[in-house]
């Protein structure tokens, strides 16, 4: 039970920010932590986080007999998803949005994003009027990211203990960028780790094979500066493994679902393997737990203009906002001070778009600053932007391309900051609806868990960060013609929304050596029905509780 006691740890060093700047600059170790809290003896932790792999992706790689590491540690598939070795749960579903940056937050903090603070890869403060960008997606700045990776950004705009805060143990973390309150954090260079989210970004293309692509390179560089840390320093009782180039590699590859099967199978296994050899070699290898998992799925979409509803021009869902009275602020992450009038922001999510809004009357003049402290009025500023949405959407006016473009239209009367914040409810045509209202007169099970999961999004101290209105453009359901995404360029995939391919993720626990039975009983016993991101701490914290109760 020690590790529990260690909830609330100091924060990473002081002086840690510009150590971890100089040593991103060409790629290594940052020790995180003067002094490394004492390792607890026989106790070891792999978890590899797999970012944009479905659970579905995940579980053909394991049977398709091209996977030898992994399919090794899990061993003979006795029942469907029970191994020799290990346990894959089949009921695990990211949050909401299924996005990077909101998931991983969710899963490595255990709380969701309106009580963490982190409400997805883009998002505005009003408390602060701050935009966040760490993975850009309306707009193209990559200043954010680079904090992301190299300033702890994430770490400190998370408002709750991080998974290794909790733990107490020691902890590295490879390539994540929630590293606060680990141990050692180690990095591959700038020019190819923000490099490959800024062509990711971009939209290039680079029609390389796995191995070759740029992808490829960072996931099985990043191996290499682990291992040499795993040399220097002994084997951590935690240890993270973030491999980011499955997302990128998928949202770039024209025939997306199997070009990823391909990248994991010659680049994600291989990358594995080479951990569990470091382990092997050190002597390390027998009874370390390892778990997999993933922050969302992906949903193929078309690569192009048509259906990437970017921001900029004038047919986008900034104009549509703008052609309902209001200034909106400008797609960029900073602006100058001449542009900070604005009275309506959106942040970009993928298959969803938050939207922020203003009290107007604070600011009605051009040129005259909102008070953003202030929540917008109901019947003067959210409703008409609903309306507006809601008209587009069913009839094209006054913006063509939009028609049949949004699902569902979320808002909510506003209440003032602190207060006590109101759920989402959906747009039918009339009047703001309760979720499960709706649903029940308009059953969508493609939406799964849409209630909970949107509950988890919005409500909480941080509710407000998943803006006044909340639109889920149209995607996995139907032809690929009829998906549409926020976002400033065309990709071949998507995530962010509530359907089984971006919401379905890998849950997998395994023990070198161990019993898949054991597993199953250590996953179920902690984690919730279905199970969550946001569980993956607990079951963590079992492992290493029972450790510590055992020696
Ligand atoms: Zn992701």
């Amino acid at each position: 039970m020690v590790a529990i006691a260690a909830l609330v740890l100091a924060m990473l060093a002081q002086s840690s920010c510009s150590l971890i700047s100089k040593t991103v600059a060409t790629g290594g170790e940052v020790p995180l932590k003067s002094t490394p809290p004492p390792k607890i003896p026989h106790l070891r932790v792999i978890v590899f986080a797999l970012d944009g792999t479905p659970r579905d992706q995940f579980m053909a790689l394991v049977r398709s007999g091209k996977a030898p590491n992994i399919a090794r540690l899990l061993g003979d598939e006795e029942d469907n998803g029970l191994f020799e070795h290990g346990y894959a749960d089949a009921d695990a579903l990211s949050m909401l949005p299924s996005s990077t940056v909101a998931d991983w937050s969710a899963t490595l903090t255990g709380e969701p994003p309106g009580r963490n603070g982190v409400t997805g890869d883009e998002w505005f403060e009003r408390e602060h009027t701050r935009f966040f960008a760490p993975v850009p997606i309306s707009v193209t700045d990559t200043g954010d990211l680079q904090k992301a990776i190299t300033d702890g950004l994430i770490g400190d705009e998370l408002r709750v203990p991080t998974l290794y805060q909790q733990l107490g143990v020691d902890s590295n973390v490879s390539l994540l960028w929630i590293y606060r309150g680990a141990t050692l954090y180690t990095t591959v260079g700038p020019s190819s780790y923000a490099g490959l989210i800024a062509d990711l970004i971009a939209g290039k293309l680079t029609g390389d094979s796995a191995e070759k692509s740029i992808s490829g390179a960072v996931d099985l560089d990043s191996v290499n500066r682990l291992t040499a840390a795993l040399e220097a320093h002994g084997i951590p009782n935690l240890q993270v493994v973030y491999f980011p180039g499955i997302d990128s590699f998928t949202h770039l590859s024209p025939d997306p679902m199997p070009s990823q099967l391909g990248y994991l199978e010659t680049v994600t296994d291989k990358a594995v393997g080479e951990v569990l050899d470091e382990y092997r070699k050190l002597g390390a290898l027998d009874d370390t737990y390892v778990m997999f998992v993933a922050d969302h799925g992906q949903t193929p979409t078309l690569n192009d203009d048509t259906h990437a509803l970017g921001a900029d021009g004038d047919n986008t869902p900034f104009s549509v906002v703008h052609d309902a009275g209001f200034r909106v602020r400008k797609a960029k992450l900073t602006l100058a001070d001449n542009e900070q009038d604005y009275q309506a922001v959106l942040a970009y999510e993928g298959f969803m778009a938050y939207v922020y809004l203003a009290d107007r009357s604070t600011c009605a003049a051009s040129g005259s600053r909102c008070d953003w402290k202030k929540p917008p009025r109901f019947e003067k500023d959210v409703m008409p932007v609903v309306r507006a949405f809601y008209k587009v959407n069913r009839s094209g006016r006054p913006i063509p391309r939009l028609k049949g473009t949004i699902d569902l239209i979320f808002a909510r009367a506003p209440v003032p900051v602190g207060g006590n914040p109101l759920p989402f409810q959906i747009f039918d045509g009339h009047r703001l609806v309760p979720i499960q209202d709706y649903l029940q007169a308009h059953p969508r099970p493609d939406l799964l868990d849409l209630e909970q999961r949107m509950d988890w999004l919005a409500t909480g101290p941080y509710d407000n960060r998943a803006g006044d209105i909340l639109l889920m453009s149209k995607s996995g359901l139907g032809p690929l013609a009829n998906r549409f995404y926020f976002a400033a360029r065309p990709h071949y995939t998507w995530h962010g929304s509530a359907d089984e391919t971006d919401s379905r993720i890998p849950l997998v626990l395994a023990q070198v050596g161990g019993s898949g039975e054991r597993m199953r009983k250590i996953v179920q016993a902690n984690v919730g029905k279905p199970p969550y991101e946001k569980d993956f701490p607990a079951i963590v914290r079992a492992i290493i509780r029972d450790k510590s109760d055992d020696d």
